[in-house]
């Protein structure tokens, strides 16, 4: 269901979502023993920066400024492990990844993309998405992964137009 925070006001304190998003992460990682080493961790924190999306040539460009190049397949592997832990997800129309600000199992979402701010708000309904499952069994197809992207215009973008 659409939460208040989906798409969160111009003037929020993102410090607060950052400091959430990485709390969960510390605690999922410790529930699951998974290793969130510090390259793994600052990557989640330079995609978490913003409710954009962010590709992979951006992070590199953003851990060089850390100091030190990092390999390109380095950074994608610390993608894929974020990605492999549900606290990152790949938008494919825009080959950029987002932090998620639902962290846990792996799960379907209705990404709302806006093509203004770039905004990108994460739904999970789970009507949606049984209806997906409900479409696609018909013509025999077994759902692993319902990710939609959807593109469109924010409220404050929209706000802002008129
Ligand atoms: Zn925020
Ligand atoms: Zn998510
Ligand atoms: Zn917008």
């Amino acid at each position: 269901m659409p939460r208040p925070h989906t798409f969160p006001s111009a003037d929020h304190d993102h410090r607060h979502c950052l400091d959430e998003i990485l709390t969960a992460a510390e605690r999922l990682c410790r529930q699951r023993r998974a290793r969130l080493t510090p390259r793994r961790r600052r990557v989640l924190e330079i995609v978490a920066e913003s409710h954009a999306a962010i590709g992979a040539y951006d992070i590199i460009d953003r851990l060089a400024a850390d100091g030190g190049r990092p390999a390109p397949i380095t950074v994608y592997r610390a993608l894929d492990f974020l990605m492999s832990q549900g606290l990152v997800h790949r938008l494919a129309s825009l080959n950029a990844y987002v932090s998620c600000p639902q962290a846990g199992a792996e799960h379907g979402a209705q990404f709302l993309i806006c093509h203004d701010c770039g905004a990108i708000g994460e739904l999970a309904d789970p009507g949606v998405e049984a209806r997906i499952a409900e479409a696609a069994a018909h013509v025999g197809f077994e759902v692993a992964m319902p990710l939609v992207e959807i593109a469109g215009t924010c409220a404050e973008c929209r706000r802002a137009a008129t």
